[in-house]
């Protein structure tokens, strides 16, 4: 429902290359994999030149159309199409290390799922409640001092053996230069790129935009995943294809991609309360409109059900609208001489003033319906 911001430019480049040598950190086995790929499209007639670094990382479009020239050379159930399977097998060997590049990596900000705006899919670090450097280092257990990323075995012991007769971080044996980095952790506001992988957990599931089954080639390609909540990744759309190559624009890692720009929320108003519909009883119901080449979208991860069972914010906006018009909010912002934006933010929710939509839970529904309400443009 929401697309994917990946960097641009330079950064782009940096970010695909990060991806390339997380997933294949082993020279050696990138190149027998390489000779293997060429064999089986050598085997089934495959004449285009295919790399496999732009197998990983060029765009959905490009993916979409080479898997499906390939699936059409490819003979069902052949020994060919069960060698490619098992060469760009996802779930027994990749897995853990995409899924580790997802949790690391800073530039696409994981915060809501991208399917349906509802269930967080952050990643967050898994440690004690500390409040500085010092209670840390002389109250953390050794696996907990281990999740550091400077701090190895050897270092962890030595902490532990020395803080039971130091009183302070620089008593430790840690070297000048470790502390002056350490000094800079805030413990309050811990950040992923001091942890190691085992201190980092998330809430994600890796969706295949183009299913393993179908398009084996594409498994291990960085566009084609979308971080996404377990309720839409496993429950709704399990291995249903969301895209074909013609609707590519359907996915969220395409550039193409807009059903968050042709799809909104609406309040639907009712003029006789219907007591067999319990949303009616608000005196409004509410719909998902969105263009029929993309209902599959609303349909898959069964959207509009959902959003209806948290109607109560619809009704919360509503009622808050009837209280403050829009005049009243100008005479508000002219008496207390606090722009009338800031109001209407801490009135309605920062949220619908918020530019990306995936950084709140029920941003889009929100912004949808308060421009209904004419509380926003
Ligand atoms: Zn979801």
């Amino acid at each position: 429902m929401l697309p994917l911001k990946y960097p641009t430019g330079k950064q782009k480049a940096t970010f695909e290359k990060e991806y390339i040598s997380l997933v294949f950190n082993n020279e050696d086995r990138k190149q027998e994999f390489i000779i293997s790929l060429n064999k089986i499209l050598k085997k089934i007639g495959y004449t285009n030149n295919l790399t496999l670094d732009d197998i990983l990382t060029r765009n959905i479009e490009w993916l979409a159309e080479q898997s499906e020239n390939i699936n059409h050379l490819l003979e069902p159930g052949s020994v060919e199409e069960d060698e490619l399977k098992e060469l760009f097998n996802y779930s027994d060997r990749y897995q853990p290390k995409i899924a580790e590049f997802f949790s690391s990596q800073q530039q696409i900000k994981l915060r809501t799922c991208f399917y349906c705006n509802i269930d967080y899919i952050n990643t967050f670090i898994g440690l004690g409640n500390y409040v500085s450097l010092k209670d840390f280092l002389f109250t953390a257990d050794k696996s907990e001092l281990m999740k550091l990323n400077s701090i190895g075995d050897t270092k962890a012991s030595k902490v532990i053996d020395l803080r039971k007769k130091a009183t302070k971080v620089e008593d430790l044996g840690l070297s000048k230069n470790l502390l002056k980095r350490l000094w800079k952790i805030d413990f309050r506001n811990l950040e992923i790129k001091d942890f190691d992988q085992r201190a980092i957990f998330n809430h994600f599931t890796l969706d295949h935009i183009l299913s393993k089954a179908m398009h084996p080639l594409t498994s291990l390609s960085l566009y084609n995943f979308v971080p996404s909540c377990y309720a839409c990744n496993s429950k709704f759309k399990k291995e249903k294809p969301l895209i074909c190559k013609a609707t590519t624009h359907n996915s969220p890692t395409s550039e193409k991609f807009n059903y968050h720009i042709t799809s909104k929320f609406k309040y639907i108003f009712t003029s006789c309360k219907a007591i067999s519909n319990p949303a009616n009883d608000k005196g409004f119901s509410i719909e998902l409109e969105q263009s029929e080449e993309s209902e599959l979208y609303g349909v898959l991860f069964k959207l509009e059900q959902r959003y209806r069972e948290h109607t109560d914010i619809a009704l919360d906006l509503l009622e808050k609208r009837q209280k403050y018009s829009e005049s009243q909010l100008l005479e508000l912002s002219r008496k207390l001489n606090i722009p009338v934006d800031t109001i209407k933010a801490n009135i309605f929710g920062k949220e619908i003033f918020e530019e990306d939509d995936s950084r709140y839970s029920f941003s889009k529904y929100k912004k949808d319906l308060s421009k209904q309400l004419k509380v926003i443009e």
